[in-house]
């Protein structure tokens, strides 16, 4: 196959959504109708059910579980789909973030009795600095929840997504008899079942054909025929260039538990979502059909066998074809490196890969050369950019409560964030090291696995910061700030210079007192 057509069949999306909307059963039915899996129930749920639990077992279930995960390749209608997992919980979220910059789409799980949620909030934010096409799925439509019209309303208002209904439902709840495909024309009758892959679709290209009313109901009939008269008014056909802008969001209605909807959600999706996209670099902007190989690693996963340190890198190939025992450069460490055993994902197994195409996630086995965001080029020297880091919300001080062990208490938790569990910040000119993370849980992940790994114990002295901020401005301006505010100076990990704010109220008052100075609460600027 050429290679424009290897780029062209790849679709590399993530699914998103609140904790308990569906996104884990959603996923499971995808890869049914991919025949990645012939069972349902086969695909785990990566969620941590308790928050900040001290069941350090549930954390290493988790983090089997993600690894198992992280990637799920399938074929579908000749085409290779590539789904990125992304951890449910808030703690995790950062995680979430950077699985983002990977992927070309996303497809949004809304749950239709709960509407939209806290974590939706924060992904859309997150889809929207980049542009990422969206696609809604409205799911547990066999439950009572909101109306139709209100959901598009809120999802539209709070959200700030513009919608386009691709389907819609027909009644709800025990009452729920199907979904009116807009784009086709065709009924979809709603049965409750878990297996079936089929659809049962009815053709109906005039609303007023009576087989409507025989098929669901007189009520039901009327009640649609209004909706769509409505709709039409409203929205015309879907502007595909809009939505892959980012601009508009095709929406769907279904049942994922019932497997309803999912195959019109499934094929709508590898007709019109993205193919593989370019990547911008701090240098140019780098196209999938160069011919030269590119790629960023935007996850990294420790082994689960505490006795090997080595770690899995997962590597998105931006340009050009990744190939098996070729020597690449690692641009940050300026040093060539190959790999003997890459592998892919597809069918939930590792299997090891001899290349890869734009759009396609590796897994490389590292023993300590990778950070989150590093890049590999045949050659060229540039680093991908957009996977920024976010300022914690949490900061505490690292103490070691083993002095024989300092050497490796260091090395720990330098791995550790080198792999994007936690933001280690060192005291500018000190030896203090404070740990930022999103969520409690991260700090209970980092004190066990410093344990486990490293034969390290420490303990964590809770700080009450509210923002760290990397600062950049006139040279003389930071100078003197640096030496005034000292004991909130640190360094991050590549030694950038941070102020750490004890409230907003600080944080504005020197904004307002050093005019020269810029305040920024992510690590990605320009
Ligand atoms: P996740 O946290 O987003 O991965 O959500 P899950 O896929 O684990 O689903 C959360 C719960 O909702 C589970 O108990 C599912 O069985 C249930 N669920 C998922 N889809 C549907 C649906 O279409 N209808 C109903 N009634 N329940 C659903």
């Amino acid at each position: 196959m050429s290679f424009e057509k290897e780029i062209a069949k790849r679709r590399t999306f993530a699914i998103i959504s609140h904790p308990d909307a569906g996104k884990t059963t959603l996923t499971e039915k995808l890869l049914l109708f991919g025949g990645a899996i012939q069972v349902a129930g086969a695909v785990k749920s990566n969620k941590i059910k308790k928050h900040a639990t001290s069941d350090f077992m549930e954390i290493e279930r988790q983090r089997g579980i993600s690894v198992a995960t992280s990637v799920m390749s399938f074929e579908y209608n000749d085409t290779l789909i590539n789904l990125l997992d992304t951890p449910g919980h808030k703690d995790f979220a950062e995680d979430t973030y950077r699985t983002l910059t990977a992927v070309d789409s996303v497809i949004l799980v809304i749950d239709s009795v709960n509407g939209v949620e806290d974590q939706t909030r924060k992904l859309v934010e997150v889809c929207r600095m980049r542009d990422t096409p969206v696609i809604v799925f409205v799911n547990k439509l066999d439950r009572d929840g909101k109306y139709p019209f209100d959901l598009v309303d809120e999802i539209e208002k709070e959200l700030k997504l513009s919608l386009h209904p691709m389907s819609w439902p027909i009644n709800m709840g025990k009452e729920f008899k199907g979904v009116y495909n807009l784009h086709n024309s065709s009924l979809n009758l709603f049965t409750a079942s878990q297996k079936a892959t089929e659809e049962n679709t009815v053709p109906i290209a005039d609303l007023n054909d009576k087989l409507l009313d025989e098929k669901v109901g007189e009520r039901n009939a009327t009640q649609l025929r209004e909706d769509v008269e409505l709709l039409q008014g409203v929205y015309g056909e879907l502007d595909t260039e809009e939505y892959l802008k980012g601009k508009v969001c095709p929406v769907f209605f279904g049942s994922a538990v019932n497997n309803f909807g999912v195959k019109e959600l499934l094929d709508t999706f590898i007709q019109v979502a993205p193919r593989p996209q370019g990547r911008n670099t701090d240098t140019r902007f780098v196209a999938p059909t160069e011919a030269k190989f590119t790629g960023f690693i935007f996850k990294i996963h420790a082994n689960l066998d505490p006795r090997h340190r080595d770690r899995v890198a997962f590597l998105r190939v931006c340009s050009g074809r990744f190939a098996r025992n070729t020597y690449y450069k690692h641009c940050r460490l300026n040093k060539d490196v190959r790999f003997s055993n890459p592998y892919s994902f597809m069918a939930r197994e590792k299997d090891i890969i001899e290349e890869a195409y734009p759009g396609d996630v590796v897994g490389l086995f590292d023993t300590g050369n990778f950070k989150i965001g590093d890049t590999l080029t045949e050659g060229e020297v540039m680093q991908f950019t957009g996977i920024p880091v976010f300022s914690p919300e949490i900061f505490k001080e690292l103490v070691n409560k083993d002095p024989m062990k300092t050497k490796q208490l260091e090395k720990g938790i330098r791995q550790l964030t080198d792999e994007g569990v936690a933001q280690l910040f060192t005291q500018h000119g000190g030896q203090r090291k404070i740990i930022g993370c999103v969520g409690e849980l991260q700090f209970e992940v980092i004190q066990y696995r410093l344990l486990q790994e490293y034969g390290s114990s420490c303990s964590f002295t809770p700080l009450s910061f509210y923002k760290a901020c990397w600062i950049t401005g006139d040279k003389k301006a930071i100078d003197d700030f640096v030496r005034f505010k000292q004991a909130n100076i640190m360094e991050d990990k590549d030694g950038n210079l941070v102020y750490l704010a004890q409230s907003e109220w600080f944080l504005n008052t020197e904004r307002q007192n050093n005019p020269g100075i810029e305040f920024h609460t992510t690590s990605e600027f320009k």
